[in-house]
């Protein structure tokens, strides 16, 4: 079975398989040199080279602008919550968050800890058509806010907005479950950040894409292990990175440019979104919540009909090589990853089985 297995987890998530087959084929002899790469000094010129490659492999797949760091740092996701506040707004600042869902309020309780205060500038409301983001003619920005914080894409929810806002203050993204998903134009963002386990690589690394002249006013307090200036001066090796998840990360850089690049991905992940969406929409014994227009294109929660086959469904699946489709503990049902290195034929597999599935029930 195992060769056949498709994997529909949220995070850590599928990587590239090629990818994995390349770690594994060197995982014991790196670039020839009789070590893993793992067993390397991070200031070993061939390290630091592979490093540098690296990350200008991400600057040209996301054309990063210049006046811009990008930085490879520790601790997820989630330590961005608390790095962002310190980093770029002072104690006594007022920030405004947009409250899209699970992930949004997470990133609000940390802010609260660090800022004056942390305006929450809008949440969801239901409309006929499925759950949706309140439109930006109802959000209720702040006038001095050192930062505006959103997550495009909520892993949990299955809910995105599509189009960047427009606001005056400098844009603070978690991008966790959809960078590298599409093209995006960096230049309209403050900070850009992402725990790597969904779309990039090894959890417990995390990206962060800062824009220069936001940086050089930290919070005193501030660990110097999560302050950006203090990290990009040091090319993000002020202490010892994960090195390994860099290298893998970069292993799978290198292979997004070879797929090529963001508008490809972009086409394939739309692709794939939509065929499984117009199944859902189509099928009785089926549902999704989320008003169309904000609909993820990477996480895409479904119902059953009747919750009591859940579990029959989940057994079913992982029977037919079909892994990781439990939807999140908050919210139940079922939830399907499709991330960069899902195939489409993954999402064809997963339809005919949940056909078959609704046939047979
Ligand atoms: C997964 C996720 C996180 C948390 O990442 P950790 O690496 O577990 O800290 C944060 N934000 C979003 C949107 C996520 O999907």
């Amino acid at each position: 079975m195992s060769n056949s297995v498709f994997n529909f987890s949220a995070g850590p998530a599928m990587l590239p398989k090629v990818v994995m087959e390349q770690a594994q084929s060197e995982l014991l002899n790196w670039n020839n040199t009789g070590v893993s790469v793992m067993e390397f000094s991070h200031r070993d010129p061939a390290y630091v080279a592979m490093a540098k490659q690296a990350e200008q492999n991400l600057r040209d797949l996301l054309n990063v602008p210049d006046g811009y760091e990008v930085l490879f740092l520790q601790g997820g996701g989630r330590g961005q919550f608390s790095a962002v506040p310190q980093n770029i707004a002072s104690k006594t600042s007022t920030v405004d968050y947009l409250d899209s869902g699970i992930w949004s309020g997470y990133a609000i309780r940390e802010a609260q800890k660090y800022v004056g205060a942390v305006n929450v500038v809008a949440g969801n409301q239901e409309t006929g058509q499925g759950k949706a983001i309140a439109p930006r003619d109802q959000w209720k920005l702040s006038d001095n806010a050192a930062y505006f914080h959103y997550c495009p894409n909520e892993t949990v929810d299955g809910i995105a907005l599509h189009d960047i806002p427009d606001v005056d203050a400098p844009i603070v993204a978690d991008m966790s479950s959809n960078i590298l998903a599409e093209p995006l134009d960096v230049s309209r963002f403050g900070v850009i950040y992402a725990g790597a386990q969904k779309n990039i690589g090894p959890s417990g690394f995390a990206i962060a894409i800062v824009k220069k002249d936001l940086l050089g006013n930290p919070q005193p307090e501030l660990s110097s292990i999560m302050d950006y200036q203090l990290q990009a001066k040091d090319n993000s090796m002020y202490n010892t990175p994960n090195t390994f998840a860099w290298y893998l990360s970069g292993l799978v850089f290198k292979w997004l440019k070879e797929q090529g690049g963001l508008a490809a991905m972009g086409q394939t992940n739309h692709q794939k979104a939509s065929t499984l969406y117009s199944y859902i929409d189509g099928s009785d014994f089926y549902r999704n919540q989320v008003n169309p227009d904000y609909r993820s294109i990477m996480n895409i929660p479904f119902q059953l009909a009747d919750e009591r086959l859940d579990e029959r469904f989940l057994a079913e699946a992982k029977e037919a090589g079909l892994m990781g489709l439990k939807g999140h503990r908050f919210v139940g049902g079922m939830r399907a990853s499709l991330y960069n290195a899902m195939p489409l034929e993954g999402v064809k597999v997963l339809i005919d089985f949940m056909d078959e599935f609704a046939r047979k029930a």
